[in-house]
């Protein structure tokens, strides 16, 4: 019967054009990757500084490993919490420019153990449509009551805060969306938060060392505070290339957190070589601007392009590029005519975006070049006529899987 069930269940994912499948990867991330014995452009990677590789951070992993060993032995609060631990979550806060900061194992478990620490039964959670999966599995398991409005509508917002029950009240977003790229309205979500007396609470997973002065992310980019955003998680795998989240905020938050937050506390701490090789990414981060500033040239020569060939793309200014090709079918056929191109170009598709906005996420990193850039742009020339980006109507859609098709046999 359950063996029965399993090949059921997946033969319907395949149907439905959302059967998954990975690839092995060889040798390090970079601008290109080994992948099945060939050389990739990896246009899908959120190593956006190229800091996974970096000499330096793995010195600092390797030395660390030497001094320290591998496990961390213990939870945070047993013995596993190590002075490179403390002096990360130091350094993290003085980077972000808040009072404290408390390490996690994964920016998934730090969403799950920040709201269900903050709210439970008989509150409310608003959570922004596209909010990454972490936070809303996070409401769900708090028991609070999830409420998710329209993608970056402050005004529906508004009216749903004001038609709460009056309880404590927590609003949640990415700051910017991880796969659209775009960056939530902020100030407007931070002034609603104030008149409500809700909290705000932003996972700046994909800001933080991307944008913002100094790589300080979406809450530097529109000036805002602790005051403000009283809840910052980021994390450690994407932009600083290592490994982990954080939690930003007032002293007594991090020490409730610490008391209350059971993904922080059931869980063994990381690996303190991984927290050294972080500290060793964040002053990459913190004194390299280029690299940000070549991340943004990118991006920037990207769209250019893509203006100039008529591909339509998401109102982005991160490194997240997203072409939005509607069907499933279509992104991974894409993807795969990209990929015996030479390009590794990721095909998202629902749950993780909603139905019929599946889409190539084109991601730009440090390591790529402008000759890298610009064979992506012809190779998506050729792939045109199917990727009516944007155009999500029916008969666009139609129109395009056809042309498409003829694309790829052409
Ligand atoms: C990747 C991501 C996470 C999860 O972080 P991990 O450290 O990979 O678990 C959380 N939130 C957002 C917005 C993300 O993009």
């Amino acid at each position: 019967m359950w063996r029965d069930w399993l090949r059921e269940q997946i033969d319907e994912i395949d149907r439905r054009g959302l059967y998954r499948r990975r690839r092995i990867v060889e040798g390090p991330q970079g601008g290109e990757v080994i992948v099945d014995g060939r050389r990739l452009v990896n246009f899908c990677s959120n190593d956006y500084l190229g800091l996974a590789n970096h000499p330096s951070v793995v010195r600092a992993f390797r030395e660390s490993a030497e001094r320290y060993g591998v496990g961390a032995g213990a939870a945070h609060l047993v013995c596993g919490h190590g002075r490179a631990h403390h002096a990360l979550e130091e350094e993290l806060a003085e980077f972000i420019g808040r009072e404290r900061a408390l390490l996690f194992s994964t920016g998934y478990m730090a969403n799950l153990g920040v709201i269900s620490a903050l709210v439970g039964r008989g509150e409310e959670v608003f959570e922004d449509r596209l909010n990454h999966a972490s936070l809303l599995d996070a409401a769900r398991l708090s028991d609070a009551r999830l409420r998710r409005y329209p993608h970056a509508d402050s005004a529906a917002l508004k009216r749903e805060l004001n038609a709460s029950a009056g309880k404590r009240c927590l609003i949640a977003t990415d700051g910017v969306f991880s796969m659209d790229g775009d960056l939530a309205p902020l100030p407007a979500l931070a002034a609603l938060a104030k008149q409500s007396g809700a909290w705000l609470m932003v996972d700046d997973a994909h800001g933080l060392g991307t944008i913002g002065d100094g790589g300080r992310g979406s809450l530097a980019r529109f000036g805002l505070t602790q005051d403000d955003v009283p809840v910052l998680v980021g994390t450690l795998g994407k932009a600083f290339g290592t490994f982990g989240a954080f939690v930003a905020g007032s002293a007594d938050l991090i020490e409730y957190l610490i008391q209350r937050s059971r993904t922080y506390i059931f869980t063994t701490a990381l690996p303190p070589a991984v927290a050294e090789a972080t500290r060793a990414s964040l002053h990459l981060a913190r004194e390299e601007s280029w690299r940000r500033e070549k991340v943004n040239a990118l991006v920037s020569r990207f769209r250019t392009g893509a203006a100039q060939i008529g591909l339509r793309l998401m109102a982005s200014d991160t490194p997240i590029q997203p072409v939005v090709v509607g069907d499933n079918e279509t992104a991974v056929r894409a993807s795969e005519v990209l990929l015996s191109a030479g390009f590794l170009v990721a095909a998202i598709r629902p749950p993780t975006v909603p139905v019929g906005t599946a889409r190539l996420r084109v991601t730009f990193t440090a390591e790529h070049t402008e000759a890298q850039v610009d064979r992506l742009l012809e190779a998506l020339t050729r792939l045109l006529p199917g990727i009516s980006a944007g155009d999500r109507s029916e008969q666009a859609m139609t129109a395009g899987m056809s042309a498409f098709s003829a694309g790829v046999s052409g």
